[in-house]
Protein backbone atom coordinates (compact mmCIF):
# COMPACT_ATOMS: atom_id res chain seq x y z
CA UNK A 1 0.00 0.00 0.00
CA UNK A 2 1.17 3.02 -0.75
CA UNK A 3 1.65 6.27 2.37
CA UNK A 4 -1.60 8.13 0.61
CA UNK A 5 -3.73 5.08 1.03
CA UNK A 6 -2.41 3.67 4.57
CA UNK A 7 -3.40 7.37 5.73
CA UNK A 8 -6.83 6.96 4.29
CA UNK A 9 -7.88 3.49 5.79
CA UNK A 10 -5.65 4.82 9.17
CA UNK A 11 -8.07 8.07 9.35
CA UNK A 12 -11.13 5.85 8.17
CA UNK A 13 -10.32 3.40 11.08
CA UNK A 14 -9.91 6.65 13.55
CA UNK A 15 -13.52 7.35 12.73
CA UNK A 16 -15.08 4.22 12.95
CA UNK A 17 -13.52 3.72 16.33
CA UNK A 18 -14.53 7.14 17.56
CA UNK A 19 -10.84 8.10 18.48
CA UNK A 20 -11.30 12.15 17.05
CA UNK A 21 -8.05 12.98 19.03
CA UNK A 22 -5.48 10.85 17.67
CA UNK A 23 -7.02 11.24 14.13
CA UNK A 24 -6.33 15.31 14.79
CA UNK A 25 -2.50 14.38 16.42
CA UNK A 26 -1.25 11.27 14.85
CA UNK A 27 0.37 12.54 11.83
CA UNK A 28 2.27 15.22 13.37
CA UNK A 29 3.27 11.93 16.43
CA UNK A 30 4.50 10.34 13.88
CA UNK A 31 6.80 12.59 12.61
CA UNK A 32 7.92 13.10 16.13
CA UNK A 33 8.65 9.94 16.54
CA UNK A 34 10.49 8.92 13.54
CA UNK A 35 12.76 12.17 13.93
CA UNK A 36 13.32 10.56 17.84
CA UNK A 37 13.47 7.39 17.29
CA UNK A 38 10.76 6.70 19.81
CA UNK A 39 9.92 2.97 20.80
CA UNK A 40 6.90 1.94 19.49
CA UNK A 41 5.12 1.74 23.27
CA UNK A 42 6.45 5.02 23.13
CA UNK A 43 4.16 5.91 20.30
CA UNK A 44 1.42 4.12 21.03
CA UNK A 45 1.57 5.74 25.10
CA UNK A 46 1.87 9.42 23.01
CA UNK A 47 -1.21 8.74 21.17
CA UNK A 48 -3.67 7.11 23.71
CA UNK A 49 -2.63 9.66 26.62
CA UNK A 50 -3.62 12.77 24.23
CA UNK A 51 -7.17 10.43 23.22
CA UNK A 52 -7.82 10.06 27.31
CA UNK A 53 -6.82 14.01 27.97
CA UNK A 54 -9.01 15.46 25.35
CA UNK A 55 -12.21 13.03 26.50
CA UNK A 56 -11.55 14.42 30.06
CA UNK A 57 -10.96 17.90 28.77
CA UNK A 58 -14.68 17.59 26.73
CA UNK A 59 -16.26 15.91 30.23
CA UNK A 60 -15.24 18.37 32.21
CA UNK A 61 -16.87 20.91 29.84
CA UNK A 62 -19.66 19.02 29.92
CA UNK A 63 -20.13 18.39 33.58
CA UNK A 64 -19.51 22.18 34.58
CA UNK A 65 -21.98 23.74 31.54
CA UNK A 66 -24.66 21.08 33.39
CA UNK A 67 -23.96 22.18 37.13
CA UNK A 68 -26.11 25.02 36.48
CA UNK A 69 -23.10 26.90 38.75
CA UNK A 70 -22.49 30.07 38.22
CA UNK A 71 -18.97 29.90 37.13
CA UNK A 72 -18.05 33.63 38.09
CA UNK A 73 -18.10 32.59 41.35
CA UNK A 74 -14.73 30.38 41.43
CA UNK A 75 -12.35 30.07 43.57
CA UNK A 76 -10.10 32.43 41.75
CA UNK A 77 -12.51 35.28 42.46
CA UNK A 78 -12.96 34.32 45.45
CA UNK A 79 -11.11 35.93 48.79
CA UNK A 80 -10.02 33.07 51.20
CA UNK A 81 -8.53 35.56 53.86
CA UNK A 82 -11.75 36.78 54.54
CA UNK A 83 -12.68 33.31 56.09
CA UNK A 84 -12.20 32.71 59.42
CA UNK A 85 -9.05 30.33 59.78
CA UNK A 86 -11.02 27.25 60.65
CA UNK A 87 -13.10 27.56 57.74
CA UNK A 88 -10.13 28.21 55.55
CA UNK A 89 -8.13 25.19 56.69
CA UNK A 90 -11.24 22.72 56.31
CA UNK A 91 -11.77 23.69 52.26
CA UNK A 92 -8.59 23.02 51.79
CA UNK A 93 -9.12 19.37 52.83
CA UNK A 94 -12.57 19.19 50.99
CA UNK A 95 -11.22 20.32 47.81
CA UNK A 96 -10.12 17.05 47.00
CA UNK A 97 -13.43 15.93 47.21
CA UNK A 98 -12.72 12.74 49.46
CA UNK A 99 -16.18 13.62 51.77
CA UNK A 100 -18.46 12.95 48.35
CA UNK A 101 -16.85 9.09 48.76
CA UNK A 102 -18.43 9.37 52.38
CA UNK A 103 -21.65 10.95 50.95
CA UNK A 104 -20.70 13.75 53.86
CA UNK A 105 -23.20 16.76 53.70
CA UNK A 106 -21.38 20.61 53.83
CA UNK A 107 -23.44 23.16 55.71
CA UNK A 108 -22.80 26.44 55.58
CA UNK A 109 -23.93 28.92 57.66
CA UNK A 110 -23.61 32.38 58.22
CA UNK A 111 -25.15 36.16 57.50
CA UNK A 112 -26.58 37.40 54.47
CA UNK A 113 -23.44 38.24 52.47
CA UNK A 114 -20.99 36.46 54.24
CA UNK A 115 -19.78 34.53 51.12
CA UNK A 116 -21.94 31.29 51.87
CA UNK A 117 -23.32 30.98 48.23
CA UNK A 118 -19.97 32.02 46.52
CA UNK A 119 -18.06 29.47 48.81
CA UNK A 120 -19.91 26.50 48.03
CA UNK A 121 -20.06 27.45 44.28
CA UNK A 122 -16.09 27.53 44.43
CA UNK A 123 -15.70 24.48 46.01
CA UNK A 124 -18.29 23.14 43.99
CA UNK A 125 -16.39 24.42 40.47
CA UNK A 126 -13.43 22.83 42.05
CA UNK A 127 -14.90 19.28 42.40
CA UNK A 128 -15.87 18.88 38.73
CA UNK A 129 -12.32 20.18 38.00
CA UNK A 130 -11.46 16.94 40.01
CA UNK A 131 -14.30 15.24 37.78
CA UNK A 132 -16.75 14.93 40.28
CA UNK A 133 -20.51 15.63 39.02
CA UNK A 134 -22.01 18.74 40.80
CA UNK A 135 -25.63 20.60 40.25
CA UNK A 136 -26.37 23.87 41.73
CA UNK A 137 -30.04 24.64 42.48
CA UNK A 138 -31.67 27.71 44.71
CA UNK A 139 -33.69 26.02 47.08
CA UNK A 140 -37.08 27.79 45.83
CA UNK A 141 -36.57 26.57 42.44
CA UNK A 142 -35.81 22.69 43.45
CA UNK A 143 -38.84 22.92 45.58
CA UNK A 144 -40.90 23.69 42.66
CA UNK A 145 -38.90 21.57 40.42
CA UNK A 146 -40.37 18.74 42.49
CA UNK A 147 -43.67 19.67 43.46
CA UNK A 148 -44.44 19.47 39.78
CA UNK A 149 -42.78 16.05 39.32
CA UNK A 150 -44.72 15.28 42.40
CA UNK A 151 -48.02 16.30 40.69
CA UNK A 152 -47.08 14.36 37.56
CA UNK A 153 -46.03 11.39 39.76
CA UNK A 154 -42.63 11.48 38.68
CA UNK A 155 -41.18 12.14 41.58
CA UNK A 156 -38.80 9.06 42.02
CA UNK A 157 -37.46 9.66 38.52
CA UNK A 158 -36.74 13.35 39.40
CA UNK A 159 -35.09 12.05 42.56
CA UNK A 160 -33.28 9.26 40.36
CA UNK A 161 -32.35 11.88 38.49
CA UNK A 162 -30.42 14.27 40.88
CA UNK A 163 -28.81 10.95 42.01
CA UNK A 164 -26.45 10.62 39.47
CA UNK A 165 -24.68 14.10 40.72
CA UNK A 166 -22.03 13.52 43.40
CA UNK A 167 -23.18 16.65 45.55
CA UNK A 168 -26.04 18.46 44.94
CA UNK A 169 -25.52 22.00 46.33
CA UNK A 170 -29.12 23.51 47.70
CA UNK A 171 -29.11 27.06 47.97
CA UNK A 172 -30.78 29.16 50.66
CA UNK A 173 -32.71 26.75 52.63
CA UNK A 174 -35.41 28.31 54.60
CA UNK A 175 -35.28 31.42 52.67
CA UNK A 176 -38.18 31.43 51.41
CA UNK A 177 -41.08 30.10 54.34
CA UNK A 178 -42.60 27.20 53.09
CA UNK A 179 -45.70 25.06 53.13
CA UNK A 180 -46.17 21.58 54.20
CA UNK A 181 -46.51 20.50 50.70
CA UNK A 182 -43.18 21.97 49.80
CA UNK A 183 -41.37 21.07 53.31
CA UNK A 184 -42.47 17.36 51.99
CA UNK A 185 -40.87 17.16 49.17
CA UNK A 186 -37.52 18.88 50.50
CA UNK A 187 -37.80 16.31 53.32
CA UNK A 188 -38.01 12.88 50.98
CA UNK A 189 -35.08 14.63 48.70
CA UNK A 190 -33.10 14.66 51.93
CA UNK A 191 -33.89 11.32 53.02
CA UNK A 192 -33.19 10.25 49.83
CA UNK A 193 -29.86 11.15 49.67
CA UNK A 194 -29.03 10.27 53.38
CA UNK A 195 -26.26 8.24 53.50
CA UNK A 196 -26.12 7.94 49.51
CA UNK A 197 -24.67 11.07 48.33
CA UNK A 198 -23.15 14.25 49.46
CA UNK A 199 -26.10 17.58 50.04
CA UNK A 200 -24.00 20.84 50.41
CA UNK A 201 -26.47 23.37 51.91
CA UNK A 202 -26.04 27.38 52.40
CA UNK A 203 -28.67 28.68 55.39
CA UNK A 204 -29.47 32.10 57.30
CA UNK A 205 -30.91 30.18 59.73
CA UNK A 206 -29.25 28.32 62.11
CA UNK A 207 -30.54 24.63 63.38
CA UNK A 208 -32.49 26.59 66.44
CA UNK A 209 -34.93 28.19 63.88
CA UNK A 210 -35.31 25.35 61.30
CA UNK A 211 -39.13 24.82 62.54
CA UNK A 212 -39.87 27.78 60.19
CA UNK A 213 -38.41 25.30 56.86
CA UNK A 214 -40.00 22.01 58.49
CA UNK A 215 -43.26 23.16 60.54
CA UNK A 216 -43.24 20.62 62.98
CA UNK A 217 -40.80 19.59 65.73
CA UNK A 218 -40.59 15.74 64.74
CA UNK A 219 -39.81 16.53 60.68
CA UNK A 220 -37.51 19.23 61.98
CA UNK A 221 -35.91 16.98 63.98
CA UNK A 222 -35.30 14.27 61.71
CA UNK A 223 -34.01 16.70 58.98
CA UNK A 224 -31.56 17.65 61.37
CA UNK A 225 -30.53 14.42 62.37
CA UNK A 226 -30.50 13.07 58.88
CA UNK A 227 -28.23 15.99 57.57
CA UNK A 228 -26.12 16.20 60.67
CA UNK A 229 -25.44 12.73 61.11
CA UNK A 230 -22.22 12.57 58.66
CA UNK A 231 -21.50 16.32 57.79
CA UNK A 232 -18.86 19.02 58.28
CA UNK A 233 -20.08 22.60 59.58
CA UNK A 234 -19.20 25.82 58.02
CA UNK A 235 -19.89 28.88 60.39
CA UNK A 236 -18.99 32.00 59.06
CA UNK A 237 -19.71 34.10 61.52
CA UNK A 238 -18.45 37.41 59.30
CA UNK A 239 -19.17 40.65 57.84
CA UNK A 240 -21.45 41.00 54.85
CA UNK A 241 -18.71 41.33 51.77
CA UNK A 242 -21.57 43.46 50.00
CA UNK A 243 -21.59 45.80 52.62
CA UNK A 244 -18.13 46.25 53.25
CA UNK A 245 -17.39 46.76 49.78
CA UNK A 246 -20.24 49.68 49.65
CA UNK A 247 -18.85 51.46 52.49
CA UNK A 248 -15.17 51.22 50.47
CA UNK A 249 -16.67 52.69 47.73
CA UNK A 250 -18.22 55.38 49.35
CA UNK A 251 -15.83 56.50 51.72
CA UNK A 252 -13.13 56.27 48.19
CA UNK A 253 -16.04 58.67 46.43
CA UNK A 254 -15.97 61.29 49.25
P1 LIG B 1 -24.32 34.75 50.98
O1 LIG B 1 -24.66 33.57 50.15
O2 LIG B 1 -23.66 34.41 52.28
O3 LIG B 1 -25.49 35.66 51.19
P2 LIG B 1 -22.74 35.50 48.69
O4 LIG B 1 -21.89 34.31 48.53
O5 LIG B 1 -23.89 35.64 47.76
O6 LIG B 1 -23.25 35.61 50.21
O7 LIG B 1 -21.81 36.78 48.63
C1 LIG B 1 -22.32 38.10 48.38
C2 LIG B 1 -21.48 38.80 47.31
O8 LIG B 1 -20.18 39.02 47.82
C3 LIG B 1 -21.30 37.96 46.07
O9 LIG B 1 -21.23 38.80 44.95
C4 LIG B 1 -19.97 37.26 46.29
O10 LIG B 1 -19.34 36.96 45.06
C5 LIG B 1 -19.18 38.29 47.09
N1 LIG B 1 -18.29 37.67 48.08
C6 LIG B 1 -18.62 37.20 49.31
N2 LIG B 1 -17.55 36.74 49.97
C7 LIG B 1 -16.49 36.89 49.13
C8 LIG B 1 -15.09 36.60 49.22
N3 LIG B 1 -14.55 36.05 50.32
N4 LIG B 1 -14.30 36.90 48.16
C9 LIG B 1 -14.84 37.47 47.06
N5 LIG B 1 -16.15 37.78 46.91
C10 LIG B 1 -16.97 37.50 47.92
MG1 LIG C 1 -26.47 33.06 49.28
Amino acid sequence: MIDKQIKGKITCCLRELHLPAIRECYPEHSDMARAESLSYEHYLLGLVDYECEARRDKRISRFLRESRLPLEKSLSTFDRKRLPAKVNARLSVLLDGSFLDRAENILAFGNPGSGKTHLLCALGQELIHRERRVLFKPCNILVQEMLVAKRDLKLPQFLKRLSRYHALIIDDIGYVQQNREEMEVLFTLLADRYEKSSVMITSNLPFSKWELIFKDPMTTAAAIDRLVHHSIILELNISSYRLEHSQLKQEKNS
